[in-house]
């Protein structure tokens, strides 16, 4: 009779994907803030659902698009893109006056980490337009090079996004690992029937990247 076979391959690839505000970095509220402004520089009192929720696409390009409808106002690409470069231009701004974001605990030493482990692969998806998604990145001292995004440039929605991370890393995974902060990344994580790391207290996920770290060194930091 042939041995069942228990184990998996030792070199099978594990994928992990990274959202960035509120799961690397602590951006969420001034993130928020800034695409307000952004928008209401072009589109005067625009009203603003409560939450980010509350909008069927929670991602740069999404929440846009229905924000604008919502106001009577058409979502042409011109008015997008006006809206990203002012975007772009009040975040330039906030990073050079206020310095980089504060990093999540633990985040960059464990993603340095993953991408020095031979069977991780390792790349972000967030919902904010690349343009900014690079300068808070880079910031905060993350690699952008060598590491695929999939930003709410290439797509208005999250698990598309998602998808995107995956497929620019090329090759099979045994598993794929999402990083969110949010009740959303939860739910585009099940639906793409990917692992799930919550992070934050939003989620009642990790607060800090060191413990997951040391499991995976056997205690000892990498
Ligand atoms: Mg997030």
């Amino acid at each position: 009779m042939d041995p069942v076979q228990t184990s998996r391959p030792a070199d099978a690839m594990h994928a992990h994907i990274f959202d960035i505000d509120g799961t690397l970095i602590d951006s969420n509220h001034v993130d928020g803030e800034l695409f307000t402004k952004a928008v209401r520089l072009h589109v005067r009192d625009c009203k603003v659902r409560q939450n980010w929720g509350d909008y069927t696409h929670v991602t740069d390009s999404g929440i846009l698009e229905e924000l604008l409808r919502d106001n009577s106002t058409d979502p042409t690409p011109e008015l997008a893109s006006a809206v990203r470069t002012s975007f772009v231009k009040l975040m330039e701004d906030h990073l050079s006056n206020h310095g980089p974001f504060p990093v999540i605990a633990g985040s960059r030493v464990f993603l340095d980490s993953l991408r020095r482990t031979p069977n991780a692969a390792v790349a972000y998806a967030t919902g904010g337009w690349r343009e900014t998604a690079q300068l808070k990145l880079e910031a905060a001292g993350f690699p952008t090079s060598g590491i695929p995004l999939a930003s709410g440039s290439d797509h208005h929605d999250r698990i598309e996004i998602m998808r995107l991370a995956v497929d620019r890393l090329g090759g099979e995974f045994e598993s794929v690992t999402y990083y969110g902060d949010a009740p959303w990344d939860r739910v585009c994580a099940d639906g793409l029937n990917w692992n799930f790391m919550g992070v934050g207290a939003r989620i009642n996920g990790i607060n800090d990247y060191t413990h997951l770290a040391a499991l995976r060194y056997g205690g000892k930091q990498p």
